[in-house]
């Protein structure tokens, strides 16, 4: 049996407002090319970089959550390499003292060790035409933080599954939008095969992944091109690869620099940023509920595992969630399995976010409530959804449309003895004992009274007045 280890170097933009080194507006999406730069980020000759407090705090904010080690100081170093989307020839970098070592993130029964986080700058971009090279340096020097893993991660699914986490985590600190369509968000996988057992072997690079999809397929392939040059009895040999989303293949790239080339150096133009144990305290004070604590707590109110798992690890679920509850009106679990079940099932079926409709915490906390307490069927319920999904009042519409549950229990036999009337084949069935029969009765009751009653009185009532059960 062979074993895949895999280890992620995850890129992930801050959201602050000015870049990492200097005032210039960090958001940049859509803007013209080359419209939001300055001598800094530019790279001019005399000019000097200033690190950006709230990118530093925001760095510290994942670093705490994830429980590393921090420096008491931060040490910025220059990586140099050449590249025509990096006009100072090199990139501020830390080196042997990262803002965050160590630390771990959960993952179901399992826990990722993280091996190091640091801040950096982003290059600009390269924009290749048929016959020349355009540069667009808006994103030059905006605030990134490389997210080092240990190679912990076993399969592609637990992969993704993996970035998703990281995804929410950082949205949930409100750190980074995290988007991977938006280059907000970027990956890097190493991944090596080995028969079970053994140490660790050597491992592939495969560079600049864009999607949660493409990493997962990617590694896919790659396990399966590794494990086959195992089993012819050959070597894998270390390679920095690029992927084809066309073929699905991974290809090779250039061969990587070694850490010796990018010769390393501290910064000399940023002193050392003190970090002290007060303003770290402060930020952690400051932390909201993580998505790991935010799992428990939904666990504790008595929603399901596996719901209370999703719930948490999506952050505009889990918002909404919070306030839903925070009303008291209906049940932790109903809230769950309408959000994850029929609205999710809405949304999807018309390709719209929560945020992109008028549903509000109260308006479905309003409607499910109505629902457990009797005063409404849920066939009712789920027919007032889209409508609730608009914005409007689920008891408005309760009332202007009259649709509280039969609860007059002598129309509701009336209504049972007229359906026996109606359908004498399907009732005599019943008497006979072929229970099946009993569906068609239920559903034309049902029909009658416009789906308000409760289907398990009309069940009852059938049988009573059909002498079974
Ligand atoms: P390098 O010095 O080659 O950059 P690092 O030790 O810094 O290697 O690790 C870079 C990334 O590669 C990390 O995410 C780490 O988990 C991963 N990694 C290291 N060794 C292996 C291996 N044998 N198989 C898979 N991933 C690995
Ligand atoms: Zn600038
Ligand atoms: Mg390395």
């Amino acid at each position: 049996m062979y074993e895949a280890a895999i280890g992620l170097e995850v890129h992930l933009h801050l959201k602050t407002r000015t870049k990492a080194f200097c005032g210039c507006q960090a958001d940049y999406f859509g803007a013209p090319p080359n419209t939001h730069t300055c001598p800094v980020c530019l790279g001019l000759p005399g000019s000097l970089p200033v690190p950006n407090k709230k990118a530093v705090e925001f760095g510290l904010r994942l670093a705490l959550a994830l429980g590393s080690r921090i420096p008491e100081r931060l040490v910025f170093h220059r990586k140099n390499y050449f590249y025509p989307d990096l006009p100072k020839n090199y990139q501020i970098s830390q080196y042997d003292l990262p803002l965050g070592q160590g630390g771990s993130l959960p993952l179901g029964e399992r826990t990722v060790r993280i091996k190091r986080l640091h801040l950096e700058e982003d290059a600009g971009k390269s924009l290749h035409l048929e016959d020349r090279t355009l540069l667009d340096l808006n994103r030059a020097g905006s605030p990134l933080i490389e997210l080092v893993t240990e190679p912990d991660l076993k399969s592609p699914e637990e992969t993704r599954l993996f970035l998703q986490r990281i995804q929410a985590l950082v949205q949930t600190l409100g750190i980074s939008e995290a988007s991977p369509e938006e280059g907000k968000m970027r990956a890097d996988v190493n991944v090596s095969v080995r028969r079970a057992g053994e140490p660790l072997g050597t491992k592939v690079e495969i560079k600049n992944l864009n999607s949660f999809k493409s990493v997962q397929r990617a590694l896919e392939y790659e396990i399966r091109r590794q494990t086959e040059i195992l089993r012819r009895g050959e070597r894998v040999k270390q390679a920095t690869l690029g992927f084809e989303e066309g073929s699905g293949k991974t290809y090779p790239m250039r061969t990587k620099e070694e850490e010796a080339d990018y010769r390393y150096f501290p910064e000399p133009d940023i002193p050392p940023v003190p970090i002290s144990r007060e303003w770290l305290e402060a930020i952690r004070q400051d932390l909201p509920e993580l998505p790991w604590e935010k799992e428990g707590r939904y666990q504790a109110l008595g929603i399901k595992a596996q719901d209370a798992e999703v719930l948490a690890y999506t952050p505009s679920l889990a918002r909404f969630l919070d306030r839903a509850l925070s009303l008291g009106q209906a049940s932790p679990q109903a809230l769950a399995n309408w959000l994850l079940a029929d609205v999710a099932g809405l949304l999807n079926d018309r390709g719209l976010t929560l945020e992109q409709t008028r549903l509000t915490p109260e308006g479905l906390a309003r409607l499910v409530a109505l629902f457990e307490r009797g005063e409404i069927t849920s066939r009712v319920a789920k027919e007032l959804l889209p409508e609730v999904l608009e914005g409007k009042d689920p008891e408005a519409l309760v009332r202007e449309r009259g649709l509280r549950v039969v609860a007059d229990e002598g129309a509701l036999r009336a209504v049972v003895a007229e359906v026996i009337a109606a359908m004498p084949e399907a009732a005599e069935s019943v008497r006979q004992g072929k229970l099946k029969a009993l569906d068609a009765l239920v559903g034309q009751v049902m029909r009658r009274t416009k789906g308000q009653a409760k289907p398990e009185l009309v069940r009852r009532f059938l049988l009573e007045a059909l002498g079974v059960g």
